[in-house]
């Protein structure tokens, strides 16, 4: 057992480095548990390239994988997790300090009423226990912080941020911009929202406060909790270089491994006190996995007479405007459409074989579209596998539904004729959908509500069960929405760290 802390923190990604980061900084002893280290690129790169394809089969399918970046992805053979035949799931995950900041694109968007009240507005899932008000201090914070870059556009479905001013708009960007808005009124282009900042600020930030202890290599295995299960009393974590487990225990815990993994650990936590699960007197734990379509999309030429030439893009953001803008479609919720000639874009075309021209020249459009929440679509232990540490390993049961089909349609044929209309050449053309996960936006499993008896979390994240047990990553999301969704973990994180930091200086029993 290790010396007691006020807080800890499981995972150092986008949310767990922003806990800590708060959490220290409001005067906490924070203990950081996280699985991986640092990243070191040279010999990690070495020992991928060596055997990537046998040890990265499911990693090496995510765009942004390159024999520079392998050593980002996990060992999908020491991580492993299960789906039915028919029913693949891309589970695309960075086991390091920092986690997947250090792959993201840094796309930094926020939320709005129109995903967090979709519910109330067509009847399916649940609304969200809060609303883009709730947020918006804590997205200008996290704005703020991450030096988000950015046009202000008031559009009601993509609210605007505190945003740095972005760099001045191209050519191209200017010309795609003004042929899609005469063309249809009903649909906005505006620039990338773009953050900033490396991936270990919140990090470093926390360690400045002298509160931090960091322990690097410790995988978290299970939650345990006091006599009755009341309270969450210690996080049990196998410490890898020497395969011991071991125990850390703290007043209040915040679960940010990311949104598979938390809930992972919630279910191996289960106990005769919470027997399907810790904090799953509801029955909905490990339910309502959702992601973005994604894989649908049109690439091509931009000719010089459409903006085409040396400085070509940086990032368009055509936001939702099916069943807001424009409401006769046969499907419900939306999609937003992501215009980029980014370094991604160029390794998938040299993934393709295609050649980048000099200076550039090309264009891809990507959309991201709403999945929605089913129950069905779920994640449970696995009772055949564990991974490297003996840990119980995930199954992962996910389909897109006939909504998400109908829409990745759509999607197609309006990127093509936005495309089009801005004359450019499309050349290329995505029709499938890829397998659920692919888009790295995997959310739910641990849904906030208002309701006890239809969700885990409440709607400070705190587990309705367990109240000294907050989950702040992307499983506390009750819909998917079509933005990207870290920035919204950030604010929500920083949000139910403000919350548990006040229940603290009141000195009060959490729940109680
Ligand atoms: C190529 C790529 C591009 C992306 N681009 C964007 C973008 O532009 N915009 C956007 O919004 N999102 C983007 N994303 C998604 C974004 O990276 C994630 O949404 C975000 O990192 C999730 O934050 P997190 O804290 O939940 O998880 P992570 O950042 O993945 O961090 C989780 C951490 O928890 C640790 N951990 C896991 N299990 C355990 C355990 N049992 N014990 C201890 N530690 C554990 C992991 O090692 C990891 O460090 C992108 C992702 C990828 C891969």
């Amino acid at each position: 057992m290790d010396r007691s802390y006020d807080a800890i923190v499981v995972g150092s990604g986008a949310t767990g480095g922003w806990a800590a980061k708060q959490l220290t900084e409001s005067g906490l002893r924070v203990a950081l548990l996280e699985a991986g280290q640092s990243p070191s690129p040279d010999q990690d790169t070495t020992d991928a390239r060596a055997g990537a394809s046998e040890r990265q089969p499911i990693q090496s399918q995510c765009y942004a994988y390159t024999p520079e970046t392998s050593h980002l992805f996990v060992d999908d053979l020491d991580n492993p997790y299960s789906c039915p035949e028919d029913a693949p799931f891309n589970w695309i995950r960075g086991r390091q300090i920092g986690g997947r900041l250090h792959t993201w694109a840094g796309m930094s968007v926020r939320m709005s009423d129109y995903q967090f009240k979709a519910a109330s507005n067509d009847g399916i899932g649940e609304d969200w226990p809060i609303s883009h008000a709730d947020l918006a201090p804590y997205y200008g914070l996290v704005e703020r912080y991450l030096k988000v870059s950015g046009t202000r556009a008031r559009l009601p479905q993509l609210p605007d941020g505190l945003f740095l001013e972005p760099q001045p708009p191209s050519a191209a960007e200017q010309g795609f911009k003004s042929a899609v808005e005469r063309r249809w009124p009903t649909r906005a282009v505006t620039t990338g929202r773009l953050a900033q900042i490396p991936a270990d600020a919140t990090l470093a930030a926390a360690q400045r406060t002298g509160r931090l202890t960091l322990f690097p290599n410790s995988v978290a295995s299970r939650v345990l909790t006091d006599t009755g299960g009341y309270r969450a009393r210690a996080v049990a974590f196998v410490d890898r270089p020497t395969g011991h487990e071991r125990e850390v225990d703290a007043g209040v815990i915040f679960l940010c491994a990311s949104t598979i993994e938390s809930t992972r650990l919630l279910l191996n936590s289960a106990s005769s006190d919470h027997p399907t699960g810790l904090g799953n007197s509801c029955g909905v734990l490990g339910h309502f996995l959702m992601d973005h379509t994604f894989g649908v999309g049109v690439g091509g030429v931009v000719p010089r007479a459409s903006g085409g030439g040396p400085r070509l893009f940086g990032d368009c953001i055509t936001p939702a405007f099916r069943n807001i803008t424009e409401p006769e479609v046969e499907f419900i919720r939306g999609y937003g459409i992501q215009t980029h000639l980014r370094p991604a874009e160029r390794r998938r075309l040299h993934r393709l074989r295609r050649r980048v021209r000099p200076g550039g020249g090309r264009f891809w459009m990507q959309s991201f579209g709403e999945v929605l929440p089913r129950f069905e679509n779920h994640i449970s232990v696995d009772p055949d596998a564990v991974d490297a540490w003996g840990i119980p390993a995930a199954r992962i049961e996910c389909r897109y539904g006939e909504n998400e089909l109908q829409m990745a349609a759509d999607q197609l044929h309006c990127s093509t004729e936005m495309a089009e209309a801005a004359g450019f050449h499309v050349d290329e053309s995505h029709q499938a959908l890829a397998p659920p996960g692919s888009s790295v936006h995997e959310l739910g499993t641990a849904r906030m509500g208002s309701d006890r008896s239809s969700s885990v979390l409440n709607r400070h994240n705190q587990s309705w069960d367990v109240p000294n047990l907050f989950v702040t990553d992307g499983s506390c999301f009750t819909s998917s929405g079509f933005q990207n969704p870290t920035l919204t973990m950030m604010a929500i994180t920083a949000r139910a760290c403000d919350f548990a930091i006040e229940q603290l200086r009141a000195a009060s029993d959490f729940g109680a």
